[in-house]
């Protein structure tokens, strides 16, 4: 069994995000990037199914800057076998990343892609399921366990209140939710094994995709700084001001 991995590289989730002045954007200059930690878990789900003799190859697809390579590297060193990247310096929507995700299925041919459920920038959780919509192919979003049952994908789904359990037909679109597992730390020998594995350099115009942008960021803002919160005295105090002041109650 083939699988494929979409990897994003984001802003890394330790680093205190600032605005631009002009409310353009964020400001990407001189901060830390990493590999999204949704995708981490999408690429150790992977790793974990070859290991189990379940899959045979894993492949790694990133679009976007020349520096995705490094997030690519990071995938091949937690176990994947081969990359690609999609080179772009444009920030892709995710139906346009879909379209090339889809190039990308038509051309390797996977039997299961494992996406992050969200990538931590954009917060979108829309690849995923477009993509299964653009390919026809079943879809397991939120997944916290995956498990292959002949032809038959069983996935544990992290719902409102509950968990749901489905089957899916193969070949099928699974997003990674938090509890699926715990990432593991690439070992410096296979950092260093890493180096050799190799990554495909593509351009969006290879898959024939429109990846043109549909929408447009009128401004970005920093959230409201919250404001002091008040100590009371006794329970009578509180209820007053619930009712009162906050107007909860
Ligand atoms: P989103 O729909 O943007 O929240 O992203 C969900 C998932 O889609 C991510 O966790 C990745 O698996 C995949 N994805 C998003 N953007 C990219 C990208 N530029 N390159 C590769 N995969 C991506």
């Amino acid at each position: 069994m083939k699988i494929l991995v979409p990897v994003k590289r984001v802003v890394d989730y330790n680093v205190k995000i600032r605005v631009k002045a002009d409310q353009t954007g964020v400001d990407l200059a001189n901060v830390k990037m990493s590999m999204n930690p949704f995708c981490e878990i999408a690429v150790e789900e992977a790793v974990r199914l070859q290991e189990a003799g379940t899959a045979t190859e894993i492949i790694v697809v990133s679009v976007g800057p020349t520096q995705a390579q490094e997030t690519i590297r990071t995938a091949l060193a937690m176990g994947a076998d081969r990359g690609i990247l999609v080179q772009t310096d444009d920030q892709i929507e995710p139906l346009g990343l879909a379209k090339i995700l889809k190039g990308v299925i038509e051309e390797e041919k996977p039997d299961m892609v494992i996406l992050g459920k969200q990538a931590i920038d954009g917060d979108n959780n829309q690849t995923g399921q477009m993509l299964a919509a653009l390919l026809g192919w079943s879809q397991g979003t939120f997944a916290s366990e995956i498990a292959l049952d002949g032809d038959k994908l069983t996935v544990t789904r992290e719902i409102d209140g509950g968990l749901q359990t489905i089957k899916l037909a193969m070949p099928a679109i699974v997003t990674a939710d938090l509890r699926l597992n715990e990432p593991r730390y690439a070992s410096l020998p296979n950092i260093m094994k890493a180096k050799k594995k190799p990554i495909d350099e593509k351009t969006i115009a290879d898959y024939s995709a429109d990846a043109a942008p549909r929408l447009e960021i009128v401004k970005v803002t920093e959230p409201a700084e919250r404001e002091a919160g008040i100590k009371v005295e006794t329970v009578n105090e509180l209820v007053d001001k619930l009712k009162n002041v906050a107007g909860v109650i």
